[in-house]
């Protein structure tokens, strides 16, 4: 324990230039109190995370994190990144023990891109709402409504979802995926409508949407825009496409949160506003340490992702469950939609040759 005597405060803690070491008699008890609060808890997790590390280290694992993981989860692991990236990383390490510290779609693609190797999700129940709102049955009533339609999936959705889709998409590849779509075929996209409208705008193509959209980026509105233009002027917006298209209109750029950390190295401005879940400005601010990150809104949290803590991520190591597994059928028709991103050459319907395209 921290005794609250002896907590040293220096002025940089306080974001003062001087003088250097503050009375501590000046400062007010509440602010003492988080500061010396704020120590415990680092202690504590530099601690938890020291006994993950050597676990890991005597399990041969690896650790991945989503970009929206909570600090000092991204802090241990060995890959952050996108649900995409980090199922293509699972794949390609040596490792056979992959703890996956994301929510439950990002642990089943990881799954299927890798059937030998075991997947851990430390806290099972952290699921997406979005990717739950369609269900493979739900879908396949949707199909049977317009036979010969492409079926196009976000990444962000169940196992059964993909299994009934003919490709998968992330966002920052879906325009690509939906220009490669046979002309005249019909496109049901699912289970994002913002980002299938927004796709839809930029490619002219028109679409059968889901009524899905991820809860959290779905707060945002066109005045949160309005109020950081007047806050930070100059600083360029990026928000997700996730957003609603009312948002991604007034924003400067629209951007995955892969393309968002590459935009925000490559750019000259010193001051940037990120228009995504928090957790993904932990990881901006570590890579561009030069450079200020000021978040869209305050309210985007995603509690689910913040459900892997770092007590739960030590006991997936001591235990080696909650392991997430994707039956064998069901993972060969969903990796059948995500090969047909990665291939190259025109999208039909997996059963083609009975539709024509209209
Ligand atoms: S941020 Fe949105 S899309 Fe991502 S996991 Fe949370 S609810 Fe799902």
């Amino acid at each position: 324990m921290h005794n609250l005597h002896n907590c040293s405060l220096t002025a940089k803690n306080r974001g003062d230039k001087s003088p250097s070491v503050v009375d501590i008699r000046t400062v007010p008890g509440p602010f003492i109190f988080s500061m010396c609060k704020g120590i415990a808890n680092t202690a504590m997790n530099a601690k938890i995370q020291e006994q993950i590390i050597r676990l890991k280290e005597e399990n041969n694992a690896v650790i991945l994190a989503h970009n929206y993981q909570l600090p000092e989860v991204q802090d241990i692991a060995d890959f952050t990144g996108d649900s995409l990236e980090l199922a293509r990383e699972g794949a390609r390490v040596p490792q056979q023990l992959v703890v996956f510290c994301g929510v439950h779609f990002m642990a089943e693609t990881c799954a299927i891109f890798s059937p030998d190797k075991t997947v851990l999700l430390p806290d099972e129940t952290s699921g997406c709402p979005m990717a739950d709102m369609a269900t493979g049955e739900s879908l396949a009533a949707l199909k049977a409504q317009h036979p010969g339609a492409v079926v196009v999936c976000y990444v962000n959705s169940t196992a059964e979802v993909k299994a009934q889709s003919d490709v998968c998409c992330t966002s920052a590849h879906a325009v690509d995926i939906i220009r490669r779509i046979e002309p005249g075929r019909p496109i049901i996209f699912v289970p994002d409508k913002y980002l299938g409208g927004y796709v839809s705008q930029l490619t002219g193509r028109e679409m059968i949407y889901w009524e899905g959209a991820c809860p959290i980026h779905a707060t945002l509105r066109p005045a949160h825009v309005e109020a950081a233009r007047a806050a930070h002027p100059g600083a360029p917006i990026f928000v997700h496409p996730e957003s609603p298209l009312t948002v991604s209109a007034l924003a400067d750029e629209v951007l995955s949160t892969g393309q968002m950390c590459t935009r925000a190295r490559q750019s000259d401005a010193s001051t940037i506003v990120i228009g995504t879940e928090l957790g993904l400005l932990h990881r901006l601010r570590k890579e561009n340490p030069d450079k200020t990150f000021v978040p869209l809104s305050d309210d985007l949290v995603c509690p689910n992702m913040k459900r892997n803590t770092l007590p739960k991520v030590l006991h997936a190591l001591t235990t080696l469950t909650p392991v997430i597994r994707v039956e064998e059928t069901l993972a060969r028709q969903a990796a059948h939609a995500i090969q047909t991103m990665f291939a190259d050459g025109v999208i039909r319907p997996r059963n083609a040759d009975a539709q024509p395209a209209q």
